[in-house]
């Protein structure tokens, strides 16, 4: 598949305002948008910083996958997400190669991009998103 930039960086928080104050106030970033993404029960913040971004994540239920996450590992680094140009093609590329799919068809993320995410079990351990923007 061919990935073109790095699209964000997701990291799990548990406190969404104020990991967005630390990211203003000690990295200098902005705060550009705060988005609930209710499919995946969380409340998302998104900065920019250069040609990517740093997506905050903080779960809106106790038992959704970013509480989860916490509980099992604490705050942190939680996933990349990369830009392709055909998430369908790349879905499919990825399958044919036996890496295991989180999802097997796009679905709707955050910033109104279509997404889907590989098990970081076949990833060497990065849960990996891959991202495109609707045409
Ligand atoms: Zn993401």
């Amino acid at each position: 598949m061919r990935l073109t930039k790095v699209e964000h960086i997701g990291i799990a928080v548990k406190d969404l305002e104020k990991s967005i104050k630390f990211y203003e106030e000690v990295f200098g970033l902005k705060c550009y948008k705060i988005e609930e993404v209710e499919d995946q029960k969380v409340k998302t913040a998104f900065l920019k910083i250069g040609d990517t971004k740093i997506e905050l994540l903080e779960s809106t239920t106790s038992d959704g996958p970013i509480a989860k996450h916490i509980e099992k590992r604490g705050e942190g680094f939680h996933h990349i997400a990369y830009a392709v140009e055909n998430l369908r093609e790349a879905l499919a590329e990825a399958d044919s190669q036996g890496i295991q799919l989180i999802d097997r068809e796009p679905r709707k993320g955050a910033e109104g991009l279509n997404i889907a995410f590989l098990h970081p079990k076949s990833t060497h351990g990065v849960l990996t998103e891959l991202c495109e923007k609707p045409e």
